[in-house]
C-alpha cells in the first residue's frame, strides 16, 4: 500500500531571475514497509522534499497523497490534523526533553494525543526494547550515548504509530559504528511497523542497506545506484 506519494510536485522559492527551482515534476511513492533513502549534495532539495512530504510546506503544483489522502485542497489545519496523525519526524539532534526521562519523552506524544499513560507506557516500552535500549528507560537524555538518544528519538517518532516516517540525515552526528546501529534498528523499526520511510543521509554505506535509493536531479526524482 503506498503511505506517501508525490506526483508532478512543483517547488521553488524566489521569483524572476532570482528563482531557485527546487522540484520541478518530482514523482516518488513509499509503500507500507518500505526504507526510500535520499542521497543528495547539500543544497539539492533534500530538507525541501522532506517538509512537503510532512506537510510543512506546500508545493507549488503537483499533489501529494498520504495514505491516499490527496493535500493540495486542505487548509492549515486539516493539513497539521492530516501530520499529527500519520507523520512521524526524526531530526539530526534529537531535541528530547531534558528533564523528562527516556520513556517519558516517548510517551508524551502519545499523552498529548489523549492515550491513557498506562497504554502510552505500554506502548513506548515495547518500542525501547524493539530499538534495543529498553533497559535505558528510566535515564534522562544526558545520562545516555549518542546512539542511545538518537534510538529514543526514534522511537518517540514512531510513538503514535505513523504511516510515515522521515527522517533528516537521523545518523548525521554519530560515528561510523553507531550509525550502523541506529540505521539498522531504524529499519527494524520500519518492517516492523510498517511505515513508509523517507530518510536523507549522506552516508552510502547505510543507504545501501535501504529499500530503494532515490536522488534529486534536474527537479526530478530518480533512481540512484551507489
Ligand atoms: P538540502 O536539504 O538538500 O541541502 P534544501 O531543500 O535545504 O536542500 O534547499 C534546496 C535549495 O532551495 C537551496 O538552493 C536553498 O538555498 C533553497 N531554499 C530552501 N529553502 C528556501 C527558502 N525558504 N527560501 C529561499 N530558498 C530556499
Ligand atoms: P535540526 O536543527 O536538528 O536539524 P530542526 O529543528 O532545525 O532540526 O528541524 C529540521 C527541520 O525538520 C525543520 O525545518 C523542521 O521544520 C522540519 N520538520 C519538523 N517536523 C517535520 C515534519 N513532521 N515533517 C517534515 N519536516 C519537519
Amino acid at each position: 500500500k503506498p503511505h506517501l506519494v508525490l506526483r508532478d510536485v512543483h517547488r521553488h522559492y524566489g521569483q524572476g531571475d532570482k528563482v531557485i527551482r527546487v522540484l520541478e515534476a518530482a514523482n516518488l511513492t513509499v509503500q507500507s514497509g518500505e526504507l526510500v533513502a535520499l542521497v543528495a549534495p547539500s543544497g539539492a532539495g533534500k530538507s525541501t522534499l522532506l517538509h512537503l512530504s510532512g506537510l510543512l510546506e506546500s508545493p507549488q503544483g503537483g499533489e501529494i497523497e498520504i495514505i491516499g489522502i490527496p493535500t493540495s485542497k486542505l487548509g492549515d489545519r486539516g493539513r497539521t490534523q492530516l501530520r499529527r496523525s500519520t507523520v512521524g519526524y526524526v531530526y539530526q539532534f534529537h531535541h528530547l526533553l531534558p528533564e523528562f526521562t527516556a520513556l517519558e519523552n516517548v510517551s508524551m506524544p502519545q499523552l498529548i494525543a489523549g492515550v491513557s499513560p498506562a497504554d502510552a507506557d505500554k506502548r513506548s516500552m515495547e518500542l525501547l526494547d524493539l530499538l534495543g535500549v529498553g533497559p535505558r528507560a528510566s535515564h534522562r537524555p544526558a545520562e545516555l550515548s549518542g546512539g542511545e538518544q538518537q534510538r529514543i528519538a526514534i522511537a518517540r517518532a514512531a510513538a503514535n504509530h505513523p504511516k510515515v516516517i522521515l527522517a533528516d540525515e537521523p545518523t548525521g552526528n554519530l560515528d561510523p559504528e553507531t550509525s550502523d546501529i541506529v540505521f539498522g534498528a531504524l529499519a527494524n523499526l520500519i518492517k516492523n511497523e510498517g511505515a513508509a520511510a523517507l530518510i536523507a543521509t549522506h552516508n552510502h554505506d547505510l543507504a545501501r542497506r535501504a529499500d530503494r535509493v532515490v536522488t534529486l536531479k534536474g527537479g526530478l526524482v530518480v533512481d540512484h545506484i551507489l
